[in-house]
């Protein structure tokens, strides 16, 4: 009987997710939990993973949280068997929470090259509206909004577009909105080292709207500023009225 024997083989870990024998074998998410904990690496929820997981494993991942998924709707008194709306619900949640939803946790950031400032461009410019999409870590349900991302260039730039695929990976993780700014103003900086960052962000909490207090109208919004924008109040004055100039084009 080896689901009670302490084998500890590493190199077996996770291969019952693969052979069916799910007994037998730990789960692949222990041996990557394992292995992040041995590295000192945080996991949080709004962490990203992509680093430490190998070849395959994200697939083993997958067919361990479509069973779980599957475990959750038996439990949920789910007739999983025999409703046909359901039936391949598992392997859908499980596809959606590793490669969409919370794709920013186990895939890597899109390549992002960046440029020398060559103009030397010391003018700032805004980002924006760029949609954003997460869901709250509390609760799992969707933050729908939009990001602004104010910039005064530094020695390095990227492309606009770029802006929106760091925001789109980063904001793709459960998290509260405070730490998806805080994570989305870190990514930036790293990527093109701005004399000067603001990034506003508005978004729709589906755990107000949804569930608990069920409030339709009310909105979160914070921002952030940084380098430039922290230290000169015109600046940061001036990205505030762009931001305002550039929803009321929308609205
Ligand atoms: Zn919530």
């Amino acid at each position: 009987m080896s689901g009670s024997s302490s084998a500890s083989s590493a190199p077996v870990l996770g291969n019952g997710a693969l052979n069916g024998s799910a007994a037998a074998a730990r789960p692949i998410s222990a041996l990557i939990r394992q292995r992040l904990q041995a590295a000192g690496v945080p996991f949080l929820a709004n962490d990203n993973v992509a680093d430490h997981l190998r070849d395959g494993e994200l697939e083993l991942l997958e067919r361990e949280v479509t069973e779980r998924v599957r475990d959750l709707l038996r439990s949920l008194l789910i007739d999983i068997d025999n409703d046909h709306n359901t039936e391949e619900t598992p392997e859908r949640v499980a596809r959606m929470y590793l490669h969409e939803v919370f794709k920013g946790r186990y895939h890597p950031q899109p390549k992002i090259a960046s440029f020398p400032n060559v103009k030397q461009l010391d003018e700032i410019y805004t980002v924006g509206p760029i949609t954003v999409r997460s869901a709250c870590s509390h609760h799992l349900v969707p933050i729908l909004g939009h990001c602004w991302i104010g910039i005064k260039p530094g020695q390095r730039v990227i492309g606009l577009s770029k802006f929106t695929r760091v925001a789109d990976w980063v904001f793709s993780r459960p998290h509260i909105q405070e730490e998806a700014v805080m994570i989305l103003a870190d990514e930036i900086e790293r990527l093109c080292e701005p004399l000067g960052l603001a990034i506003l962000v508005k978004a729709q909490h589906y755990c107000m709207k949804w569930r608990g207090v069920k409030e339709l109208q009310t909105s979160m919004v914070n921002s952030i500023v940084r380098g430039d924008f922290r230290h000169d109040p015109a600046l940061k004055a001036e990205f505030f009225e762009l931001v305002k100039q550039q929803e009321a084009q929308y609205s």
